[in-house]
């Protein structure tokens, strides 16, 4: 799909996107509201998304003057003359440290946390206690994670900062009853 505000001059700006991708509708936004001609490619999922690849493409003497696309399933090239490239691909977790303490994270390597811990209503073996894990609550007890970080969490700031508090509850949660 691609979206272009109606006018004549040819596109300057091209972003390729996911539907939810918050940078990239945040661009757009921000783009709509200038005069900036653009012209944005919604990516449908990862998939198509990965396909999308800047591969030794990037083009000028003193400073960049073009980029070649390449997609990586058909090898098919476009050229774009640009001076400016932004590349936002999204983030990963710094969650590392969790691996020494056998803490549960999913495959991207998000902690996961409360009910979403349970696998056909059992908590995995490295949960020690007979009560269930807490909203916010990692498969250590007494360690919460919020915002960014939680699998499957919304990734929004106010969601983040909510989460935040909920934790702080749960910690005194935790302390009363330890
Ligand atoms: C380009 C962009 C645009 C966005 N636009 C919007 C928007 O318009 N509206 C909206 O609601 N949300 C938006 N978001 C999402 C929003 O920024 C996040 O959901 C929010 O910042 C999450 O907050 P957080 O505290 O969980 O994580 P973060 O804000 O990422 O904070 C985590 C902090 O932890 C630090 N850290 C990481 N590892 C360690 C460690 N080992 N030790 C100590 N510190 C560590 C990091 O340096 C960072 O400061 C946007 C995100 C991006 C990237």
């Amino acid at each position: 799909m691609t979206d272009q505000p109606s006018g004549t001059q040819p596109p300057n700006v091209r972003i390729f996107g996911k539907a939810e991708s918050a940078p990239a509708y945040a661009i757009r936004d921000f783009l709509h509201r200038g005069d900036v001609p653009f012209e944005w490619t919604e990516l449908k999922n990862d998939e198509q998304a990965r396909e999308v690849g800047v591969e030794s493409a990037l083009h000028g003497e003193e400073a960049l003057s073009g980029i070649v696309l390449t997609n990586n399933k058909t090898s098919q090239q476009q050229t774009f003359n640009t001076k400016w490239l932004f590349l936002c691909l999204g983030g990963v977790p710094h969650t590392e440290w969790a691996k020494e303490d056998s803490i549960t994270r999913d495959t991207a390597g998000y902690l996961v946390t409360g009910p979403d811990l349970a696998k056909d209503g059992r908590y995995p073996k490295n949960w020690p206690l007979e009560r269930a894990p807490y909203y916010l609550e990692t498969s250590m007890p007494g360690l919460f994670a919020a915002g960014d970080v939680r699998h499957d969490s919304v990734k929004r700031c106010a969601s983040a900062v909510g989460e935040g508090a909920m934790a702080v509850t749960f910690v005194h949660r935790y302390l009363a009853h330890s």
